[in-house]
């Protein structure tokens, strides 16, 4: 039993008889009621800083955690509960501002914030009466979200779990797993840098691993699913941790089942990508291959590949830390051949991309702009003056002008084209 206490460093339980409380400290007496009479008590020197929480606390959110559900001499269940409690007095914060945590820089208020640094915080979190008893919103760079309120009326949960291991290697290929929190553009950079091939196009993407394969990020002609070997996610209903592979992920364009049929279920915990030691360049899309003439590149290595498109990206997108951005707001969409042939007719020179067979895929850039809002601005909004696709948020505007915005423009463009955009930005209530 002295070995189990010792190896829960943020918990000291003292258990009925068992004395594991310094007497000394008075405080421990008034927590010790307030808890419970005769089953757990918590925390001494070591979180003493917490006494004054426990103090202010209503019984009534330390009784559904303790209750009746300690019997004597279960220190196992003890413990657990202990962690519980702990969890919720350390590390859930009360009306947390959410501008920093959104790339839009809108001002929000979470009212409860939870830092997921493993998954044993995830399951502390949702044996928590809060969350059983609140609306939650996954949240890990917040790149691709708008708060349309300025107020998240629940739990927001950010992940931040760290951690880059290959977990298989062979001659020729390598799976490695990086844990939900990681930052993406930096994985990508690390990966690169040992010579792994199959992540390098989607470089300077902001935002975390975790999220990745929630909208199958994707650009310069790659997506995640190219090398997305499996996830693990875990249940938020259940606690228990299921693998997705990459079927089961049902990957489509900017789509996976993350963001529908288990839209909120599952929170992804980490990512296994299978990369390979040589491979082809993708230097197809987009203005690689100018880039790379322009800066005398004939034949680029992976390396080189990598920061032609950070470059390219910094030239084309703001800087979120500047400007207030989600990098594309729109999809771009996919019509019929006949409804292509028609529009060529009229607009000779309309970008397109080939997609499933007898459809055609447009640039939502290309159509916002021609529609004419291309650096179109008010006091607080607008749309980026180099990329008609991104709309921004220049200080003082609330998460309503882009939604209005938004409005205004998939509006003009079907009036202007018959054809509907849809947002990729996920919109928070
Ligand atoms: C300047 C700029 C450029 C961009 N360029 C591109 C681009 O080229 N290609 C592209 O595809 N995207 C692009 N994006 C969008 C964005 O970078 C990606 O969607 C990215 O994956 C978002 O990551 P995030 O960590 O910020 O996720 P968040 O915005 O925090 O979350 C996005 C969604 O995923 C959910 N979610 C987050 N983490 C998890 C998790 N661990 N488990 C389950 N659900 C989770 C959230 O609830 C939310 O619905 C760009 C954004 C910006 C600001």
């Amino acid at each position: 039993m002295e070995k189990q206490i010792k190896e829960q460093p943020c918990v000291i339980l003292g258990i009925k008889q068992r004395a594991f409380l310094e007497e000394e400290f008075h405080p421990v007496r008034q927590i010790r009621s307030l808890i419970h009479r005769r089953t757990l008590t918590l925390l001494t020197a070591h979180q003493q800083h917490l006494v004054p929480h426990l103090l202010q606390c209503e019984t009534r959110l330390i009784d559904p955690l303790v209750g009746d559900q300690i019997v004597d001499d279960r220190y196992d269940d003890a413990i657990h509960i202990a962690k519980v409690i702990f969890f919720y007095f350390c590390t859930m914060k009360k009306n947390v501002d959410l501008q920093p945590y959104n790339s839009f820089g809108f001002n929000a208020t979470a009212k409860y914030f939870v830092e997921i640094n493993n998954v044993d915080d995830l399951l502390q979190l949702i044996n928590t009466p809060e969350f059983k008893a609140e609306k939650h919103l996954i949240l890990s760079g917040g790149n691709n979200i708008l708060f349309t309120n300025n107020c998240f009326d629940g739990i927001v949960i950010l992940m931040n779990n760290k951690g880059i291991e290959i977990v298989h290697e062979d001659k020729g290929d390598v799976v490695v797993r990086a844990q939900a929190g990681e930052d993406w553009p930096e994985f990508v950079k690390q990966m690169v840098t040992k010579g792994f091939y199959g992540v390098e196009n989607l470089a300077h993407i902001p935002g975390k691993v975790g999220a990745a394969p929630v909208q199958n990020i994707g650009a310069y002609g790659m997506e995640l699913k190219d090398s997305f070997f499996q996830c693990h996610a875990l249940n938020l209903a259940t606690g228990k941790t299921r693998i997705f592979t990459n079927e089961a992920c049902d990957f489509g364009y900017r789509e996976s089942v993350f963001k529908h049929e288990l839209k909120g279920q599952y929170i992804i915990t980490s990512v296994d990508f299978l990369l390979h030691k040589q491979s082809e360049l993708k230097l197809e899309y987009g203005n690689i291959k100018t880039y790379l003439e322009q800066n005398g590149i004939a034949e680029p290595t992976l390396q080189q590949l990598h920061d032609a498109i950070c470059a390219i990206r910094d030239a084309k997108l703001p800087d979120v830390k500047q400007i207030g951005s989600a990098g594309s707001f729109f999809k771009n969409p996919v019509i019929s051949a006949e409804q292509f042939d028609a529009l060529q007719k009229q607009y000779p020179d309309i970008p397109h991309y080939p997609d499933a067979e007898g459809l055609v895929k447009v640039p939502a850039g290309w159509l916002i702009e021609q529609a004419g809002w291309k650096g179109w601005r008010d006091e607080h909004v607008g749309v980026y003056e180099k990329q008609a696709l991104v709309l921004v948020h220049y200080g003082g505007g609330k998460g309503e002008d882009i939604v209005s915005l938004s409005q205004r423009i998939q509006k003009s463009v079907e009036e202007k084209f018959g054809i509907q955009i849809s947002p990729e930005v996920n919109f928070v209530p």
